[in-house]
């Protein structure tokens, strides 16, 4: 029986995790549950799996939280701090599926106490890889270990498997090109909330969704594969790829790619890292081939996606750039959500933001006051250049 707990339950990954776990009943006993808003949801799931605790990330929905779960045994609390809590009781494996910064501290709670990550949350790596990692590695005796979620970091990490880093010549992430990929650019700055909103092949929370639209998601996602597999910038490669079949490839120095490929289903990414280091069976499309016929493949225009042209500037800068950039992106985002801001406004706030410079790493070391100061400063500046542009 090994003991899992699933943070951000109620998302979309959240939900596909606990889809998983729901068709292996006795292998799994789950611990902690953790969402946000959605209390009614947290409560049925925690019901339904026979959670130890439920948490909401909000105080203000701790009532209602407690009310749903009322004379279920179930243990409530609420707030950041009881959040990073319950990811620090022991588990074997926590699933990271909040998503945003502030999914990093109770993930590096979760290797405190030895658990096996399930890494969704790209943002951790983005805003804190040194210290991500430097926590993996602190508690690596106790069984700690980082497990890549996100699709196409799971296809590389699996091309990788018996491989020798020093034979990667280099690593080719996919991207769908999201919603407006065939779109005219004239008519981007028009783009409404409700079209970003639609993914042409993958169903995902909606930040996630607008953030492919703009490309931020690959920008990050560029990001957390020179994080995770510390290859150099140069090494990754964008490629646009419009089926969403071939998630990564991965190139070797004599010339081999090995391509991972699969139907557009999370479960696929989740169920590998639940399962690892084995492959068992998962409830997932098998591909055919030639029913599907052929395959597209294209570069990515810059002009199109300003924030590929970003991440490269965030991993140039290093240090606590990545938390300045995915700040001031969450901002921008929150702004396009407010109708604040239009579509291609959020590329150029980020842009300004990074312009204003970011903080340095004195000592070499990052800790999560300085990735917090980083990641305020970024929203502050994010703010300032929305207002002043109203
Ligand atoms: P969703 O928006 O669907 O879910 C987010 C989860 O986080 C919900 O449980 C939400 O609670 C909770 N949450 C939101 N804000 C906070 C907060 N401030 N503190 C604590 N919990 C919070 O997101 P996704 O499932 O789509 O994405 C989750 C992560 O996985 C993201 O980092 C994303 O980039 C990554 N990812 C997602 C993929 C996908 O297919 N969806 C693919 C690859 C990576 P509530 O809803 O109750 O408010
Ligand atoms: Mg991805």
């Amino acid at each position: 029986m090994r003991r899992v707990s699933v943070l951000g339950a109620t998302g979309s990954i959240g939900q596909n995790t606990l889809d998983l776990i729901a068709r292996r009943p006795g292998d799994f006993q789950v611990v902690a549950l953790t969402g946000g808003h959605n209390v009614e949801n947290l409560a049925e799931q925690a019901r339904r799996f026979g959670a130890e605790i439920a948490v909401t990330a909000h105080e203000s929905r701790y009532g209602a939280l407690k009310a749903a779960l009322a004379g279920s045994g179930i243990e409530v609390a609420a707030g950041a701090g009881a959040l990073t809590e319950a990811a620090a009781r022991p588990a074997d494996w926590v699933m990271s599926a909040i998503v945003g910064a502030a999914g990093l501290a109770p993930g590096l709670a979760a290797l405190g106490q030895g658990a096996t990550l399930a890494l969704a949350n790209k943002e951790s790596l983005v805003t804190a890889g040194a210290l991500i990692k430097a926590e993996a590695r602190r508690h690596a005796d106790k069984g700690a270990r980082i497990l890549p979620v996100d699709s196409e970091h799971s296809a590389v990490f699996q091309a990788l498997t018996g491989e020798d880093m020093a034979a990667v010549e280099r690593i080719v992430i996919t991207a769908s090109g999201g919603a407006f990929r065939d779109w005219p650019l004239e008519k981007l700055a028009e783009a409404t909330l409700e079209q970003a909103l639609t993914h042409p092949n993958w169903e995902m929370g909606a930040r996630i969704t607008i953030d492919s639209a703009s490309m931020f998601n690959k920008a990050l996602e560029v990001i957390e594969t020179k994080e995770f597999f510390e290859v150099d910038p140069e090494q990754i490669e964008v490629l646009i790829h419009p089926q969403s079949l071939v998630h990564a490839l991965v190139g070797f120095r004599d010339g081999a790619l090995m391509a991972h490929l699969g139907a557009p289903d999370m479960r696929h990414a989740i169920g590998y890292a639940l399962n690892w280091p084995e492959r068992a069976e998962l409830p997932v499309e098998r591909l055919d081939l030639a029913a599907i016929g052929g395959l597209e493949f294209r570069p990515p225009d810059e002009a199109r996606y300003p924030a590929l042209r970003l991440a490269r500037e965030v991993m140039e800068a290093g240090g606590l750039a990545g938390a300045v950039f995915n700040a001031a992106k969450e901002a921008a985002l929150d702004a396009f959500m407010g109708r604040e801001i239009g579509f291609l406004d959020m590329a150029r706030v980020v842009e300004e933001v990074l312009a204003r410079g970011v903080p340095g790493l004195d000592g070499a070391t990052m800790t999560l006051d300085k990735v917090a100061a980083a990641d305020q400063m970024g929203r502050r500046a994010a703010r300032e250049i929305i207002e002043a542009g109203r």
